[in-house]
């Protein structure tokens, strides 16, 4: 990893090229290393088609460069030109109700159209040639925030045909498409690939089979989409960096591959939320499992592209960030795992959509209260963060977190509020409340090296994964399975052969013979002595064969029923929880796993804030952070010492960090 720590997002096209080295000035008495130039700046860098003008570009890379500071560069891809769209209109995207959308705003781009890749192809082979050599770029970011780019997949005639020659590849033949499918269901047997049509608008819902298809070729659409400029780039700047700024949960692609050719992950946070979505704020909790699920795309530490430096808005603002949030986040970046951290953005600017998405300096461009406060932070944590660069969490448990479950559960939710990422979320929560570190993992993932491992809603089941759970736990492991475990083969197709939840059942020693989708009511569940604990939105009616419960329904119908339930098998043992816990339930659950697994808490009397670790090769790195307004005492473990003079309790939205020789 590169020997940078802190950055800005900036846009000299915005600003009279006079101003130029007053922001570079800034940037380095800030303590800033790199910046972000150019993923929308396309017109600038050819505004005719084949006529280049890089001298504008060249000329802030230099003189930041002579600052110090050095530059990622942005792949302009997600703003064609109008010039392109003139010329050629089917470049632009069709919604399912087949209405091709309009010029303007961002990513309105087909990302199948061979005519726009032709356009990137031309401007991407110049614009890695002009800059390979310069002293002060290191590398590239693939455009912007992929798959954020319609609220509707494109269902262009080049979609279509992309998509009919990727189930080719898949199913090799229509009739083995038409058996997986099962397409004997209302008529919709096919004899070619060239009739299969793309989920676009019509009378009822398309079939789940063919749903599921569609979002796995729109990510594979996407992922290609990136590769074919990672081609360039690696061919012509070999020596360069690449990567790409990610969005936490967001879900329309699967980030394991997106981010599998990359060299890091870059992500994008901001803690106050979007501009269609103002809100007090995320929890600490939700910000942490952002981070940490970065962390886990490619198991490695990763930057912060987009780090929040002020309130974020489009037409409608969000909450100001109340004094030393701010640096609270950064430091949460940090801690999680950010090597280096950029700020969205440098200057507040005057024109365009994002007028009001505030950067580090306001519209005025003046230092103001933003660039004070991250300037001290800068000042505290750049001289440590060299001593624990590329150093994980060492964290002993781990989430299964599956994008192509979370398709097929918004394809078919069960319940109108059941939503995969909001389920991972209640298991996360418990954990961070007693600050035991969690990694996020794929199924293609070596499990050995993790004591738990809790795998929310395996709704699509493989002999391979089902294998691959047993051995985990007949070797040791903790395994936590939930509600809709091995209810559907990768078809999306209903598994037959056995009662729910399939041959995990032996693992799990019981069976599932019934179910209740909880519309408008919970079930309370009794564990011991605990309170307040419920069953939400789903209940398996179980019949233990060989396994012990832990909590029953103890009320309705099926009261007495098991809902949390453990089984041993080979030296491990698998838990199934046959409900969606709320939160108290969750709490209670990862207080038995967490003495189970033999899991330690990063520290036992914390008071509500939040503590992270970075484990580096003789020493670790711990951060205490206060996410409240209120100041809280912590008293830190034997052996901790503080890294810097300050002592004592955490400040309001303030952090405190200590290093343990092992
Ligand atoms: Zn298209």
């Amino acid at each position: 990893m590169l020997d940078i720590q802190f950055g800005a997002d900036y846009y000299p096209e915005h600003w009279p090229e006079d101003r130029w080295e007053t922001d570079a000035k800034l940037m380095r008495e800030m303590g800033l290393g790199v910046v972000r130039m150019a993923e929308f700046a396309w017109t600038r860098l050819e505004p005719r088609e084949g006529e280049f003008h890089f001298d504008w570009l060249r000329r802030a890379i230099n003189l930041l460069g002579k600052y110090g500071v050095k530059t990622v560069l942005g792949t302009p891809t997600p703003t064609p030109p109008a010039w392109i769209v003139e010329n050629h209109p089917d470049v632009l995207a069709v919604n399912s109700r087949g209405m091709r959308v309009s010029f303007g705003g961002r990513h309105h781009n087909c990302q199948s159209s061979r005519v726009y890749r032709s356009h990137a192809v031309r401007l991407l082979e110049a614009f890695t040639k002009e800059f390979r050599d310069n002293p002060h770029v290191i590398g590239w970011q693939t455009d912007n925030e992929l798959g954020n780019s319609h609220d509707d997949l494109c269902h262009c005639p080049s979609c279509r045909t992309a998509f009919q020659d990727w189930l080719r590849d898949r199913y090799g033949t229509v009739e083995e498409l038409n058996r997986r499918w099962g397409t004997v269901f209302w008529s919709q047997e096919y004899d070619s690939f060239r009739q299969v049509p793309t989920p676009a608008w019509n009378v009822t819902a398309h079939s789940p089979s063919l749903l599921l298809d569609w979002k796995r070729f729109h990510s594979d659409l996407v992922c290609g989409f990136q590769q074919f400029q990672i081609d360039i780039i690696r061919k012509n700047c070999p020596s360069h960096i690449i990567t790409h700024n990610f969005m936490g949960f967001f879900d329309l692609l699967d980030y394991y591959k997106l981010a599998e050719p990359l060299d890091f992950v870059s992500h994008d946070q901001y803690p106050t939320g979007f501009f269609d979505n103002p809100q007090p704020g995320k929890t600490p909790s939700a910000l942490a499992s952002s981070l940490d699920l970065m962390r886990g795309l490619k198991n490695k530490t990763f930057w912060i592209m987009e780090q929040q430096s002020g309130p974020t808005g489009w037409t409608i603002l969000g909450r100001t960030p109340e004094p030393g949030q701010l640096s609270l986040w950064t430091a949460q970046s940090v801690a999680r795992g950010a090597d280096c951290v950029v700020f969205f953005r440098w200057r507040t600017c005057a024109v365009g959509t994002e007028q009001y998405w505030h950067g580090i300096l306001p519209h005025s461009g003046r230092p103001g209260r933003r660039y004070g406060e991250l300037k001290e932070t800068i000042s505290r944590l750049k001289p440590v963060m060299g001593e624990f660069r590329g150093a994980l969490s060492g964290a002993e448990g781990a989430i299964l977190y599956d994008y192509e479950q979370n398709w097929s559960l918004e394809i078919q939710p069960h319940h109108p509020e059941l939503d995969y990422i909001k389920q991972v979320q209640v298991y996360y929560d418990a954990f961070h409340a007693r600050n035991v570190p969690l990694d996020f993992i794929s199924g293609d993932r070596d499990f050995s090296p993790y004591k738990l491992i809790i795998a929310p809603l395996i709704y699509l089941m493989t002999p391979e994964l089902e294998d691959k759970f047993a051995s985990y736990v007949k070797g040791g492991g903790r395994l936590v399975l939930t509600m809709r475990t091995g209810v559907k083969n990768n078809d999306n197709v209903c598994l037959t052969e056995r009662e729910l939840p399939g041959r995990s059942g032996d693992l799990l020693g019981l069976e599932i013979t019934d179910y209740d989708c909880l519309r408008d009511i919970n079930r309370a569940v009794s564990w011991a002595e605990a309170t307040g604990l419920s069953a939400e939105k789903w209940c398996d009616i179980i019949t233990l064969r060989g396994a012990e419960s832990l909590a029953e329904i103890s009320d309705g119908w099926y009261r007495g029923n098991p809902v949390v339930t453990v089984n041993g098998a080979g030296k491990g043992k698998a838990c199934y929880v046959g409900t969606e816990p709320n939160g108290a339930l969750a709490l209670k659950l990862a207080d038995y796993l967490i003495g189970e697994a033999g899991l330690e808490p990063l520290a036992r009397q914390a008071d509500g804030l939040e503590v992270i670790r970075r484990r580096g090769a003789e020493r670790d790195y711990y951060f205490v952070l206060n996410h409240g307004p209120e100041e809280k005492g912590f008293t830190p473990p034997a052996g901790w010492e503080p890294l810097s003079r300050e002592n004592g309790a955490v400040p309001p939205y303030g952090f405190r960090l200590f290093t343990l020789r092992r």
